[in-house]
């Protein structure tokens, strides 16, 4: 089987909640997404994304990984989608970096590996835990109260995680806003629900520690992504015991292998176009397990695609050290495919179907804005 069409696709998905508010005063109202169809020589095609989160998050934006993917189908042209680690060697061969770029292609990949073989993606990486997955909400910069209702109705929709955004600047309140913030999250919570405060490394040490001396000395959650530095996160890892997890500078293997040696992190935030896709994914997953540092399989934003690529990667994670898996349509994504995942338990499982069990709705994504063959 080999690869003979590649086909790239944009659309615009609109954030459903009106303006999402991180910490540095970022705000996005909506989110430009990149899709990839890969054909092969059998007729099958396989669908993957990329969707920044805006381009303020990491060092990633939609122009970016477009450009960045016009350079790859000459080295995935005439290729085996099956051979997925020598699919990334001929990527990394002919662009360094842009991660978020190769991913759309490995994920579309892994989607092609599995319908050639007739098993879901999660199988191929490792087998399916058959575990509920805790849904992960998202709940951006707001007053306490506002915050407060919306994980109320996360809550109500089986949601059994919450991430909660902080980052106040000393003008809007500091950090006695932020900290109200956590108690305002937490006040309601129920037997088994998880909190991430995750500050998008939008904070200052001080900041960081100031916030911590104010929530209640039994607030339980874990603290993602406090600082911008590395040298920030690890100073202020040493000068408080509460859990930390790290995403915007969890970023390539290398810098997972340096978490464990400098013992800077309980966690990961692992996010599929980030990371650069499944088959990284499923090497820092497996770094992750074999250190005992625990994982939220996420991704930056995205549809129905991304979900599901998030979906797989998170049922072939060991649920003692699954944290949660993000639902990560927060946007309007038009309908652009049937994918009904329901929360069940608390919980969602990965679709049964071969591959990642997505397909795009051509009707709706349109024609494609480059085809290369
Ligand atoms: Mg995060």
């Amino acid at each position: 089987m080999k690869i003979r069409q590649v086909d790239v696709f944009a659309r615009n998905l609109p954030f459903l909640g009106g303006v999402y508010r991180l910490s540095g005063g970022r705000t996005y109202e909506g989110f430009d997404a990149t899709f990839v169809r890969l054909t092969t020589d059998t007729g099958l095609e396989g669908w993957g994304e990329s969707t920044p989160f805006g381009s303020t998050y990491v060092a990633s934006h939609a122009a970016g990984v477009r450009a960045g993917l016009a350079e790859l189908p000459e080295a995935v042209l005439g290729r085996d989608p099956r051979h997925v680690d020598r699919i990334n060697d001929a990527m990394d061969e002919r662009l360094v970096g842009h991660l978020d770029a190769k991913t759309p292609i490995d994920v579309a990949c892994w989607d092609l590996f599995g319908q050639a073989v007739g098993m879901p993606v999660c199988d191929l990486l490792g087998g399916r835990t058959w575990d509920p997955m805790p849904l992960v909400s998202s709940i951006h910069m707001g007053d306490p109260e506002d915050m407060r209702t919306r994980v109320t109705e996360y809550r109500a929709r089986g949601f059994m995680a919450h991430s909660v955004k902080v980052g106040a600047t000393e003008a809007e309140g500091g950090p006695a806003l932020d900290a109200a913030r956590i108690a305002a999250c937490l006040c309601d919570r129920e037997t088994g629900e998880y909190l991430i405060v995750d500050a998008n490394g939008g904070l200052t040490v001080e900041h960081a520690l100031r916030m911590l001396r104010l929530v209640p000395g039994d607030a339980d959650f874990m603290l993602e992504a406090p600082c911008a530095t590395w040298r920030e996160c690890v100073s202020l890892r040493r000068r408080t015991n509460i859990p930390i997890a790290m995403d915007e500078l969890a970023l390539g293997d290398e810098t997972i292998a340096q978490i464990i040696a400098d013992d800077a992190a309980d966690g990961i935030s692992l996010k599929i176009s980030k990371t650069g896709g499944l088959t990284r994914g499923r090497r820092q997953r497996d770094i992750c397990l074999a250190a005992g540092l625990s994982l939220s399989v996420q991704d930056t934003v995205g549809s129905e695609v991304a979900y599901a690529a998030i979906l797989h990667m998170g049922q072939s994670v060991p649920s003692r050290l699954l944290n949660c898996v993000l639902d990560c349509r927060y946007v309007d994504t038009g309908g652009l495919a049937d994918f009904d995942v329901p929360v069940i338990d608390g919980g969602v499982l990965a679709p049964d179907a071969p591959g990642l069990g997505v397909t795009p709705r051509l009707d709706v994504l349109g024609d494609p804005i480059a085809t290369y063959s």
